[in-house]
């Protein structure tokens, strides 16, 4: 199956063709045939499957024909990064149309903004709280809309902008296209869906688990010994760019600054960041200047840099839920990547219950001297001793694993082959 079958206006198949796409993803293949024939689409996708291009196709097939004088598609995405990369892409596979589309978020004047909507605007990116004030100055013109977006519902939610969204649908005519894409289905998000899309089509990507092309690695640690290990990492893995993930912007900081000292090319993302510094490290890091970014959940959020080798997550996340989006950052449109965890004996639970999900794609693994024994699972009963089988050494040196401070040898004086690790699984 090839693009070709969709019967794309010309012009819209050379943005296509300028992207190198060649065969449509499986969220492409499902889901463009129902939205261009005006269906409503609940997409239950990860990141990294296509799903962008999966709705800016159809969206620009359709606003070809038509008055092209209104804005008539609206996005709704949780973040600046996100809005933003959409923009992009419109202007990427819409770059021999006409049509025109603006980014509209916070953390940048709103007089530009204005401007631009003054202009002549097809489609709007937007993320909620910058598009309802415009909205209230009355700088935004939304009854003309068609087609409605929401983007990575599930993350809206957890940021809190469902009653924004309810506002803004408000302003929209009630006759329009209805699509909404999330990686998870919390029960507000269905909620969400039930009142807003019209019998929709659902389309399920795989499952709510990380993407199949990545692999994932444990490591238990000790709180005080996560940068040695990080650095450990770094050393002995053959990577591009590499995406760490830390839960507050201050160890994103903290981190980055001991990496730096250390001579890595690094760079921090983080919330505290003006809107121009985000976009700078940003820019930095998809060109290859900066070979690791850390940065927290929030930040990274829509970041799509198809060379991401590995993602470590130096502090575990908070939810499954929230894993899933931090590894769908690498392994991106069929490439494969390796996801790092750093699990101390707090994150025992979600660490066991995402082996529990994941099954036999974890691996639990050490590094001599860095590495602590892995955590019991809380959920196993009481006074039953936590056992690790199936021991498994990936450079076949036999060693067994010995905790920290056990006579091993220091990390510098270790000699490695690329992944020599050891693992269980
Ligand atoms: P998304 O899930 O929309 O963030 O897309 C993830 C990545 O896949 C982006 O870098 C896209 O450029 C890329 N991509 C989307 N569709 C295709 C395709 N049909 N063939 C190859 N790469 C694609």
């Amino acid at each position: 199956m090839n693009f070709e079958k969709f019967a794309l206006h010309e012009k819209i198949f050379a943005g296509v063709r300028s992207q190198g796409y060649t065969t449509p993803t499986p969220i492409q293949l499902q889901a463009i045939p129902p939205i261009m024939e005006g269906r409503d689409v609940m997409g239950i996708a990860q990141t990294g499957t296509g799903k962008t291009a999966a709705f800016v196709l159809p969206i620009l097939q359709r606003l070809m024909q038509g008055p092209q004088r209104n804005v008539r598609a609206l996005i709704i995405a949780p973040t600046r990064e996100l809005c933003q990369q959409t923009h992009e892409v419109i202007g990427q596979l819409g770059r021999r149309t006409q049509l025109r589309s603006a980014s509209i978020y916070g953390g940048v004047s709103i007089r530009g903004q204005i401007k631009k909507l003054n202009d002549h605007v097809d489609i709007i990116s937007a993320c909620p709280g910058r598009l309802l004030d415009h909205l209230d100055r009355g700088t935004a013109d939304l009854s003309h809309i068609e087609v409605l977006v929401l983007d990575e519902a599930d993350h809206m939610f957890d940021m809190g902008f469902l009653p924004d969204i309810r506002r803004i649908v408000k302003s929209l005519p009630a006759k329009r296209q209805t699509l909404l894409f999330s990686a998870t289905m919390p029960s507000d998000v269905q909620h969400l869906a039930n009142d807003l899309l019209h019998n929709p089509l659902e389309i399920r990507i795989g499952r709510s688990a990380p993407v199949e092309t990545v692999s994932h690695r444990f490591y238990p640690v000790q709180m005080d010994t996560k940068t040695d290990l990080l650095k450990d990492l770094l050393d002995h893995t053959e990577r591009e760019s590499v995406l760490v993930f830390t839960r507050t912007k201050s160890r994103a900081k903290s981190v980055a600054g001991r990496l730096d000292k250390s001579g890595y090319k690094v760079i921090s993302l983080h919330g505290n960041l003006t809107q121009q510094k985000r976009q700078k490290a940003l820019a930095g890091f998809r060109d290859g200047r900066y070979e690791i970014m850390v940065a927290t959940d929030i930040a990274a959020r829509g970041i799509d840099v198809t060379n991401i080798s590995h993602v470590i997550n130096y502090d575990m996340p908070e939810t499954t839920d929230a894993y899933t989006h931090r590894i769908g950052r690498t392994g991106r449109a069929s490439k494969t990547g390796e996801a790092f965890t750093f699990v101390t004996n707090q994150d025992a639970g979600l660490a066991h219950s995402l082996k529990r999900s994941l099954g036999d794609k974890v691996a639990y693994h050490s590094v001599d001297g860095l590495t602590i024994a892995v955590p019991a699972d809380p959920a196993s009963r009481p006074g039953r001793k936590h056992s690790v089988t199936g021991v498994k050494t990936h450079n076949g040196n036999g060693r067994s694993f010995s905790p920290k401070g056990h006579g091993n040898k220091s990390s510098k004086q270790r000699s490695f082959k690329p992944a020599g690790h050891r693992s269980w699984s």
